[in-house]
């Protein structure tokens, strides 16, 4: 098969072939953008194109494939098989992969011999090659398993101890989605990937309005180009649990733009703000109680919640009053033990409301408050929306769902906003008094 003539009819690439030529043009400003990826292709099948798609972002390197065991299954396998002969290239299957440091400094210790790596799938090989190859200042591209928003980022999610972290790596040269592999993923990982893109909501939201109370920085790039699939892929959500390829194609683009959206913005804020907040306070204080649930199934819960939130300040036409900003002090201690109370402080610093703030604010919401909910609202998909496609995607909506424990939850909920520094519907509502009042409806 010609990969020319095939990428050439290929519909399911949409503006992202654009994006790859740098000739998509934004329109906030009438200029071109590219992104820093030189090749990311959705396919209905990439059976037989592997070779052709790996020469031409890895001439004449010597390369090593790497996949788990599920991941070998899933595609390794076929991919080492379509080009044998073809590519300078060797296989290892990584029995017990790893996104520890520990992990990487293994790979890197596979590095030494060849001058890059293609991933298989899989988060965890993925974003360890990632973090291999930026460290070896050797390149990677990656075949994807999954409709994870990760394989187009820049960072990389590495724990250390057992503590994640998100850092700063590079880019694959090239990311290839395979549709009728990303079909017969586990649908849990679809309905994850589907909630971890349509935060997008919750995050424009809380960005644009620390934008407008903080004057922090704000991007819309990333927005645009979401907002050419979003509609669609909502309303093909039930397609997407069925494994339907035009849905998942969707949801494929969709994931891969908002995984570029750091490229456009450098800030991770576009698709991240109090949904993964709550997301990340699961993961850093759940401990034993932890139900082993995945970022995205987090951050799909925690997008619903902060949906209702948000649906209940912003779309009730007066304005709420707003506190001097306190920090528990002692519920702090209590729930999260002593040593993070200085953090928070520190954290807390630039949202931090003083009398002075709040009486300015007050006073601009009593004049203002209606001119400056509408942008806020054009941004908001309506909760009940977000609750039934993900329903219909099959994705977890509730604690109860994920086997979390239910009061734990209402800690996140509450406490979430102590953790980061990023000023979320979380702050106003908390500021408000309004927070226990929407946590226990
Ligand atoms: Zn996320």
């Amino acid at each position: 098969m010609n990969l020319q003539k095939n990428t050439n009819m290929n519909k399911h690439n949409g503006v992202i072939d654009d994006l790859s030529n740098g000739k998509w043009i934004n329109p906030a400003d009438n200029k071109n953008y590219g992104i820093p990826i030189k090749k990311i292709e959705i396919s209905e099948s990439l059976d037989g194109l592997e070779a052709e798609l790996i020469n031409k972002l890895h001439p004449n390197q010597k390369l090593l494939l790497v996949s788990d065991p599920f991941t070998y299954k899933a595609m390794g396998s076929r991919i080492i098989n379509n080009i044998k002969g073809k590519a300078n290239i060797h296989e290892y299957v990584w029995e017990k992969p790893s996104s520890s440091i520990e992990g990487v400094d293994f790979l890197r210790t596979k590095l030494q011999n060849y001058d890059g790596m293609i991933a298989v799938g899989s988060g965890t090989v993925s974003d360890s090659i990632k973090y291999a190859t930026f460290l070896e200042k050797k390149v990677y591209s990656v075949f994807a398993t999954t409709p994870m928003n990760a394989y187009t980022t820049g960072t990389a999610s590495i724990s250390f101890k057992g503590i994640k972290k998100s850092l700063v790596a590079h880019y694959a040269q090239g990311v290839f989605f395979d549709l009728e592999v990303l079909s017969k993923c586990p649908k849990r990982l679809t309905a994850a990937a589907f909630a971890d893109v349509i935060c997008r909501t919750t995050a424009q939201v809380d960005w644009l309005m620390s934008h407008k109370l903080l004057n922090t920085d704000y991007q819309p790039t990333p927005y645009y180009l979401l907002a050419l699939y979003e509609n669609e892929m909502i309303k093909n959500a039930s397609s997407i649990a069925s494994g339907d390829i035009n849905a998942l194609a969707l949801l494929t683009r969709i994931s891969a733009i908002m995984g570029l959206g750091t490229s456009f913005t450098q800030t991770t804020h576009v698709g991240s703000m109090g949904e993964h907040g709550i997301s990340h306070y699961i993961d850093m204080f759940a401990k034993d109680i932890h139900p082993g649930t995945s970022h995205g199934e987090q951050v799909g819960i925690a997008t619903i919640s902060i949906s209702k939130f948000q649906n209940a300040i912003l779309n009730n036409d007066s304005p709420p009053t707003i506190n001097p900003t306190e920090i528990p002090e002692e519920e702090i201690i209590q729930k999260l033990g002593e040593p993070m109370l200085d953090n928070i402080k520190e954290i807390m610093k630039p949202k931090l409301f003083d009398t002075e703030k709040s009486d300015y604010i007050n006073n601009f919401f009593s004049k203002n408050w209606l001119e400056f909910v509408q942008p806020l609202r054009e941004k908001m998909l309506d909760y009940n929306t977000i609750w039934n496609s993900m329903g219909e995607c099959g994705a977890l909506r509730t604690p109860e769902d994920a086997k979390l424990d239910s009061n734990f939850y209402k800690d996140a909920l509450k406490y979430a906003r102590f953790i980061r520094d990023r000023y979320t519907i979380l702050d106003l509502a908390g500021d408000s008094n309004q927070l226990d009042g929407l946590i226990n409806v």
